[in-house]
């Protein structure tokens, strides 16, 4: 069968309902006409009010954008038919001079992405059918205003004319008839607008690169309602690729390759007077989980001004009491409700009440914070419309760091300086800066900062990515920055109505006080409660409580059931005791990597200075006499706050010159001594200290004296450290207590290595078991972060209890980058290139798999009992967890703040693998 390109949905005028599902379920048929048409040709299907129309679908999309922008043959024809069809069934005709129809025409991916495409409205108008839409309102204030507001979108939306002109020539009307709002604008004036704007389009629109609007070589404003929608739809098209949604399916990982559907619908209009109305809302509070009807509406408004906060909204609960949209306004309540009952989730909705009926324009699975995530599938759970298992699926691991980030210190002391609403949970401190791009410059140079705004557009969207906080003193809990900025998992307060903004001179006044502040000045955000403060507040992490807790204890339960298939266990990362007891507390099995090295930072680094600079052995035993003290200090404490859990404990790994002073910073000092005319002996010091810290330098240190080379050629430096963990293993021991170090080896690229190493680690333990009395076992085994060692797995799993893949240094070795080098120099361009699909150091790349499959076989084949994990930072990646779980691994490990993320992805990866529930978008 030839592919289909367009869907139809809707009831028309004639009461038949033409809906053709591009799927069974929304979940198949948003792939291909996007998640707006996938959801309204259901809606339509369950009998909801749904203005009819048609949907063209992402393939055609691709193709069009993928061959030039040229149409695939046949499309266009489907595409007219599809109008001649639902002007059919509507009785009426785009462009008729008597009673025409309007559509609008809307983007719609598979993946909603709010505002980030473009729209057309009241498409069909022209100079005549204007006469014919006033003719069958009785208004022709709401015609011409149509009119004007279809030439604006088209010019700009299609032909890329700047919208300020437009902006300008209604300020300029308002002046010349002495108004100050838009809505005082008579029928008169928005048909000389509605001229003006014919001008406007007809001088800044390129009639060369424009041929097809161009008559007698003047670009004209198209009269073809057929031109008219074929451009538009081409726009839409278009918009898959500007800048923003770009941006948006970077950040949210959405693929630059679905494309998106466009959806032409009949228009239907909230702002053809008082008992019009239009309005977005959710099922439950998307804030915090609330279950209430939540969302704004606005009387006599199109949906556009509910978005743009241009007018401050009405509550949604009051709808229903308002006159003339009472019945409306109860309709909606028992929408929201069969909405509910229909997906088993929490909904968003776009709605539009004209004189008096209703109709759906939209509704898609909400989005919302991860506290209202939480909340929402715990509620649907005890609702009996979800099992447990579902629940968990329901949060998405990564949004769980938004619960995880810093929240006011209860115990701070503040004064609220203004408050808004509180539109995304979370607290922030940083500078005000007042416009995306000066929120870019801050956060690149590390500062953090709050943007500022009277309320913010698509465009603003990298300067909200960069800024800790959204702070607006207009619109609603449905703005743009309150629906992103929960998107993200920023903190946002918006509608803050005492902010007196002005951006142009870079201050905002606080009406009510005599407070003005300047870019720069410190302030504090509550998101959660909506409070602005002056100064900066002590910020928390909060604690694993409450609906949090009850996830992943679900979450564990699913993991540890073994007639579901097998578990992938979570450790942790830590090298403190006080990292180590976050982890436990935060539900960490073990300690999958304790980096020693970070054990001798600070007051630590003399003493391994010394061992290292020492040139007799008198001083390097000295030395080392400190180190095995203070190492043994270090053990006791990790290993008592995880009594009963596993450590693994990592030898000393980085080059040497790591500990060292720079030497060129040591060359320098040595001019000015010299200078200073020291004293010969003195100068002689000096200079064999240089060639001492010299001799340390290496060209290429991530390939150099580290790891398990370091061991073989300083076999004291792993005598000490064995010393230490078997000592204190032993000592808490004898108290009673229950440590369990294991001894991993790190950068192990041939078996020979390890086999030299563990003997002498089996050796100084034997030592340690004989000098207290203790029996002490304790397990070795070996990072695997060469891909050397991933393809000799099957020789060192004979010598290696467990092996812990090193994907840090296994992606920098099986790709040849440098992480240091190559994250700011050229990973950026990669990926926008698409050379990379994601950063390798975040997901899991899959050559690198590769590797990892190649070790966790071969450690198998040599060692029926080899316990495999993962320490590198893709270990705490939801995405690289799903494949960790694939590739067999027994743990992850994560740094702390990590670990409920994991708990929760390690979960989701099991169902997912063992045939459950799909991933949610
Ligand atoms: C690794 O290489 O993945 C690893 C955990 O080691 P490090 O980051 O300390 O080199
Ligand atoms: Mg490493």
């Amino acid at each position: 069968m030839a592919e289909k390109h367009v869907y139809r949905f809707g009831v028309g005028a004639d009461g038949v309902d033409a809906t053709e599902l591009a799927g069974e379920t929304v979940d198949v048929s948003k792939w291909i006409v996007g998640g707006k048409g996938a959801n309204l040709a259901e809606m339509a299907r369950i009998g909801l009010p749904v203005p009819p129309g048609f949907s063209i679908t992402c393939q055609t999309c691709v193709a069009y954008s993928t061959s030039d922008n040229t149409w695939p043959a046949g499309v266009l024809d489907e595409i007219d038919a599809a109008r001649v069809d639902l002007e059919g069934r509507m009785g009426k005709q785009l462009g008729d001079p008597t009673d025409p129809l309007l559509v609008s025409v809307r983007s719609g991916a598979p993946f909603s992405m709010p505002g980030m495409m473009d729209t057309v409205l009241n498409l069909g108008l022209n100079d005549v059918s204007v006469h014919g839409i006033i003719e069958q309102t009785g208004n022709a204030r709401f015609g011409w205003d149509s009119y004007r507001r279809f030439i604006q979108m088209f010019s700009g939306v299609v032909m890329g004319v700047d919208g300020q002109l437009f902006e300008d020539a209604i300020n300029a009307k308002k002046a010349e008839v002495g108004v100050k709002l838009d809505t005082e604008l008579s029928a008169d004036d928005l048909e000389d607008l509605a001229q003006t704007f014919k001008q406007i389009f007809a001088v800044n629109v390129d009639s060369h690169a424009h041929p097809e609007v161009t008559v007698d070589g003047r670009a004209e404003f198209p009269q073809d309602p057929k031109l008219q929608l074929r451009l538009s739809i081409e726009a839409v098209f278009g918009s898959w690729m500007n800048e923003r949604a770009i941006i948006y399916r970077k950040q949210n990982k959405i693929s630059d390759e679905l494309g998106t559907a466009v959806n032409v619908q009949v228009m239907v209009f909230g702002n053809k007077g008082d008992t019009s109305a239009t309005g977005v809302a959710f099922t439950r509070n998307p804030a915090d989980g609330t279950k209430e009807f939540y969302g704004d509406f606005l009387v006599n408004a199109q949906g556009e001004d509910v978005v743009a906060g241009i007018r401050n909204t009405e509550p949604i609960a009051d709808l229903k009491h308002v006159e003339g949209l009472e019945e409306a306004g109860k309709q909606l309540d028992e929408i929201f409700l069969t909405l509910e009952e229909h997906y088993r989730d929490m909904m968003d909705i776009e709605f539009t009440i004209e004189q008096g009926k209703l109709w759906m324009l939209q509704t898609r699975v909400g989005k919302r914070t991860a506290m209202a995530a939480l909340a929402i599938a715990m509620q649907f759970e005890k609702e009996g419309r979800i099992s447990k298992e579902q629940a968990v699926m329901r949060v998405a691991p990564s949004q769980l760091d938004q619960l995880l980030h810093p929240q006011f210190d209860p115990k701070a002391d503040f004064k609220v300086l203004t408050k808004g609403m509180n539109a995304s949970p979370g607290a922030a401190v940083g500078q005000i800066v007042f416009s995306a791009d000066d929120a870019v410059h801050c956060a690149n140079k590390d500062q953090p900062c709050i943007l500022v705004r009277w309320e913010t557009t698509p465009d603003d969207l990298k300067g909200m990515v960069a800024a800790e906080g959204i702070l607006t003193s207009h619109g609603g809990k449905t703005s743009h920055a309150a629906v992103i900025a929960r998107g993200m998992g920023a903190p946002c307060v918006c509608g803050a109505e005492a902010l007196r903004i002005d951006a142009r001179n870079k201050e905002v006044a606080v009406s009510g006080t005599d407070v003005v502040l300047h870019e720069g000045d410190v302030i504090s955000i509550n998101g959660t409660t909506g409070d602005v403060i002056l100064g900066a507040v002590t910020l928390t992490r909060p604690e694993l409580t409450g609906d949090l807790e009850t996830i992943l204890e679900w979450a564990d339960a699913v993991r540890v059931d073994a007639s579901r298939g097998r578990n992938i266990g979570v450790r942790a990362n830590a090298d403190n005791p006080a990292d180590a007891k976050l982890s436990r507390d935060f539900g960490a099995e073990g300690i999958g990597l304790d980096r020693t090295e970070h054990m001798f930072l600070g007051d630590r680094k003399e003493i391994i200075q010394s061992f290292i600079l020492a040139d007799e052995p008198g001083a390097k035993q000295q030395a080392l006499g400190q180190l095995l003290k203070v190492q043994t200090e270090d053990f006791l404490g990790m290993f008592e706050a995880m009594d009963g859990k596993a450590v693994i404990v990592r030898l000393l790994d980085p080059p040497l010159h790591e500990f060292l002073d720079d030497p060129r910073a040591y060359a320098i000092d040595l001019a000015h001594a010299e200078d200073r005319g020291e004293s010969r002996i003195q100068l002689k010091a000096r200079r064999d200290m240089l060639a001492r810290l010299d001799s340390f330098q290496e060209v290429n240190p991530m390939l150099g004296l580290r790891g398990c080379r370091l061991g073989i050629v300083y076999p004291e430096l792993t005598e000490m450290q064995v010393r230490a963990i078997a000592g204190a293993a032993a000592q808490l021991k004898k108290r009673g207590l229950n440590p369990k170090p294991e001894i991993m080896v790190p950068l192990v690229s041939t078996v020979e290595e390890l086999k030299v190493v563990r003997e002498q680690i089996g050796d100084v333990i034997e030592g340690v078991c004989e000098q207290t009395g203790v029996e002490l076992s304790i397990p070795v085994g070996c990072m695997i972060e060469i891909p050397r060692a991933a393809v000799t797995a099957d020789e060192i799993g004979e010598y290696a209890d467990f092996f812990s893949f090193g994907t840090n240094d296994l992606t920098q070795m099986g790709f040849g980058f440098s992480r240091d080098d190559v994250e700011s120099a050229f990973i950026p361009l990669y990926l926008s290139k698409k050379i990379l699909k994601a950063n390798p150091f975040e997901t899991l790349d899959a050559g690198v798999a590769k590797l990892v499959k190649l070790g966790v076989e071969g450690g198998h084949e040599a060692n029926d009992k080899i316990v495999c994990g993962v320490c590198g930072e893709t270990g705490g990646d939801p995405d690289s967890i799903q494949m960790y779980y694939d590739l067999g691994l027994d743990y992850v490990s994560c740094s702390p703040y990590r670990v409920p993320i994991a708990r929760l992805a390690a979960a989701q990866a099991k169902i997912v693998s063992n045939g459950g529930a799909k991933k949610r978008a």
